[in-house]
């Protein structure tokens, strides 16, 4: 089965997350994709992946993805987070990111972690091809 990966970026880092995506297209593209609203829409407009998009992360969609995640249906997450800015759906941001510590997956909440978790996955992905 693909691996199933969240993705996940505050507004001033969307242009860092689709670049992210754009230099990993030929791993995500192997992969299930799921993302808050107005991320996915992002990354699928610059790179035509297909991706599942919940609703924006205001408006609940960081939630549904760790309801998905609380189920078993995440297996990694790729979270930028913008520490310079207040959001005003902070408890859903922590609640996400409690649900990877309490269910133990991977949540990298900065491009240099993201890097890891993604050059992990192609390799991965290359050796079971
Ligand atoms: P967005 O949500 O992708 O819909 O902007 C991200 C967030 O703010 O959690």
């Amino acid at each position: 089965m693909k691996p199933r990966i969240a993705l996940i970026a505050h507004d001033r880092k969307k242009d860092d997350i689709v670049k992210l995506a754009g230099e990993y297209a030929a791993t995500l593209s192997q992969c299930a994709l799921l993302a808050t609203g107005t991320t996915g829409a992002r990354i699928a407009a610059a790179h035509g992946l297909e991706v599942e998009c919940m609703l924006s992360g205001p408006h609940g969609g960081d939630l549904q993805i760790g309801a998905q995640l609380a189920e078993g249906r995440v297996d990694r997450v790729i979270f930028l987070r913008d520490p310079m800015t207040p959001q005003p759906h902070e408890p859903d941001i922590n609640a996400l990111v409690r649900a990877c510590d309490v269910h133990n997956v991977a949540c990298a909440t900065n491009i240099s972690t993201a890097r890891m978790i993604l050059d992990v996955l192609a390799l991965r992905l290359a050796q079971a091809a």
